[in-house]
């Protein structure tokens, strides 16, 4: 298929990413941010409008996309991004590969970078796995996602989806809530959005809010009703079972009685409060469906859409850094 022409709206935002690779949210700062929120932006119009046709930013490169983790949302929305893109993309299923027959994560790497792609997108169980890897490998790195430390194009979706919704991320109050402690969404998105200017607390039972959320610089409540209370975003997490160590929470029946967000929970937020989640959803655990499926209400569905447009801008400023005008 060939490529179409990059719209003006498109080239007149496209700015280099600041940093080599995207590990981190704090590898941003206010100007890259908005700079690449505006991008994203432009990329959400086009999304909307045009036909299938792929641009042509990426054309001649390949996105390596290597999850140790599952992943439906982000895998596919990397993939379809990168295609938007005219990138190529590999996909690497790591139960079928070396990887299952005991070849380590750098090795891995390693082994793949020798076949020259232009950016390798990871997610990884530990914690640190992408920076690791951006040390091994001439191509940029991505953090899709390692452990519990960092999900950027997490948080950069949730930024766009606010402001897209607000008009501006400053100012606002957005209450995170639930399971922080095994969060890579929270703390990308701490990061974030306090970088935009809005004012971000964690609510949750003592057990699941680290003890170290002391120094993010937000408000803690370990009540829903306080905790919510003038909060315009209302932005549940998933109860991460899966990284859990011993029984933190007594069942899940009764985590959703105190910590589930419903309808009757949602009215002690402001009034027009948006309500927003990641994904995977626990259904009836952290969330009730009535309020997950309220069009009126949630941004769950703009997030999955939304996704696509921040990581097409930052697989695009991540090629114009390498490559400056010499596409
Ligand atoms: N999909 C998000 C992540 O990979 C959130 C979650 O899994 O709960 O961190």
């Amino acid at each position: 298929m060939t490529e179409a022409a990059v719209p003006d709206a498109i080239a007149e935002r496209l700015t280099p990413f600041p940093t080599d690779h995207f590990l981190s949210a704090t590898d941003l700062n206010p100007p890259a941010a908005h700079a690449l929120l505006d991008l994203a932006d432009a990329f959400a119009e086009h999304n909307r409008q045009t036909s299938s046709r792929p641009l042509d930013l990426m054309a001649g490169r390949t996105v390596v996309n290597l999850f140790f983790e599952n992943s439906t949302r982000t895998s596919s929305s990397f993939e379809i991004a990168a295609k938007r893109l005219g990138a190529d993309v590999v996909t690497m299923p790591v139960q079928a590969s070396s990887v299952a027959k005991g070849e380590t994560l750098i090795d891995t790497a390693v082994t793949l970078n020798a076949m020259a792609p232009e950016i390798l997108v990871v997610r990884h169980g530990a914690s640190g796995a992408a920076h690791l890897l951006s040390q091994k490998v001439g191509c940029a790195v991505v953090n899709a996602g390692d452990g519990r430390h960092q999900h950027p194009t997490q948080a950069l979706l949730d930024a766009l989806t606010i402001r897209r919704t607000f008009g501006d991320v400053g100012g606002l109050t957005v209450a995170i809530c639930g399971d922080v402690a095994h969060s890579r969404v929270a703390r990308s998105n701490i990061a974030l959005l306090s970088m935009l200017g809005a004012r971000v607390r964690l609510v949750g039972p003592p057990t699941l809010i680290p003890s170290a959320a002391a120094r993010w610089g937000c408000e803690v409540f370990h009540h829903m009703r306080e905790g919510l209370a003038g909060a315009d975003v209302v932005m549940m997490l998933r109860l991460q079972l899966e990284r859990m160590e011993g029984a933190l929470i007594p069942s899940t029946r009764e985590y959703f009685r105190f910590w589930g967000l419903d309808r009757e929970k949602l009215a002690w937020a402001a009034p027009g409060a948006k309500v927003m989640h990641p994904g995977p959803m626990n259904r009836g655990v952290e969330i009730d469906s009535d309020v997950a499926d309220d069009l009126t209400v949630s941004l769950i569905q703009q997030q999955v859409e939304m996704g696509v447009a921040a990581r097409m801008a930052v697989l695009a400023a991540l090629t114009e850094r390498r490559h400056g005008g010499g596409r």
